[in-house]
């Protein structure tokens, strides 16, 4: 089978644009469309032709550039059915469970309710990919603003059951913050440490902390390691259920300096 290329850079302010190419097809899909012009930099600069745009969820710095992009390129815009009526130029509308073929490749849709009640993540497992917008980040996860911390708990999780190979492409780079965070809560975990140096030194850089994996983040990510005995011991939450530790964590993430 062919093999499709990835290519993933900066723009906005702290937004991750990703432009997936399959190189036999000439199929080229955009994750999210956060700043037009800086996609169409990408695709001129390896000269493709943009076929479709891969949507997560309707906040602008996600779909602002939908409109633009569509008339340039007359791509089809893949999003999500829960929220069609905010995405710009929806043309195919698709929910958690359903799998559809692009490139002659297996997607696969996952409702992530949470961050927005209809938010989706898209994977490829024969790429070993997950394109997680604002559900899970490296060492966190997303604000949940429309859904419930509960809905958020399930939309996280759900991702622990991929292969830990998975390369997981996150909507934001956050790294650094969530690090910080996740060491208040569980200091001792040796992974966590190890992440921290690298990720300051890659942050020093100027280098993306992203794409991240599953693998890494089971060891490090405290969203997914809910049953963390000294994660639940520094929380004072030992007989909690693993939701209720994750609430925990999110909501003393929102109120972390
Ligand atoms: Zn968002």
């Amino acid at each position: 089978m062919s093999h499709i290329d990835m290519r993933q850079f900066m723009c906005l302010e702290d937004n991750y644009g990703v432009i997936i190419h399959d190189s036999v097809t000439g199929a080229t899909a955009s994750i999210d469309a956060p700043d037009a012009d800086a996609v169409e930099k990408q695709l001129k600069k390896f000269g493709r032709q943009l076929t479709h745009i891969f949507t997560t969820h309707h906040h602008a710095d996600h779909v602002q550039g939908n409109a633009q992009l569509k008339e340039h390129y007359g791509c089809k815009i893949i999003g999500p059915k829960a929220e069609a009526d905010k995405i710009p130029g929806i043309d195919i509308q698709v929910s958690g469970g359903e799998k559809f073929m692009w490139s002659n490749r297996e997607i696969f849709v996952h409702d992530c309710p949470g961050h927005t009640l209809g938010h989706i993540a898209f994977s490829i497992p024969g790429e070993f990919s997950l394109f997680a917008g604002d559900t899970l980040f490296s060492v966190g996860c997303g604000r949940v603003i429309e859904g419930t911390l509960e809905q958020m708990f399930h939309s996280v999780n759900q991702f622990k059951t991929l292969s830990t190979s998975t390369y997981v492409y996150c909507g934001h780079e956050y790294t650094e913050a969530n690090v910080k965070f996740a060491l208040t809560i569980e200091p001792e975990n040796k992974a966590l440490q190890n992440r921290f140096h690298a990720v300051a030194a890659m942050r020093a850089r100027g280098e993306m902390t992203c794409p991240t994996t599953i693998g890494e983040e089971l060891k490090t990510n405290p969203y997914l390691r809910c049953d963390s005995p000294e994660i639940r011991k520094n929380l004072g939450m030992e007989t909690a259920t693993d939701a209720e530790v994750f609430a925990e964590i999110r909501t003393r993430k929102n109120n972390f300096k």
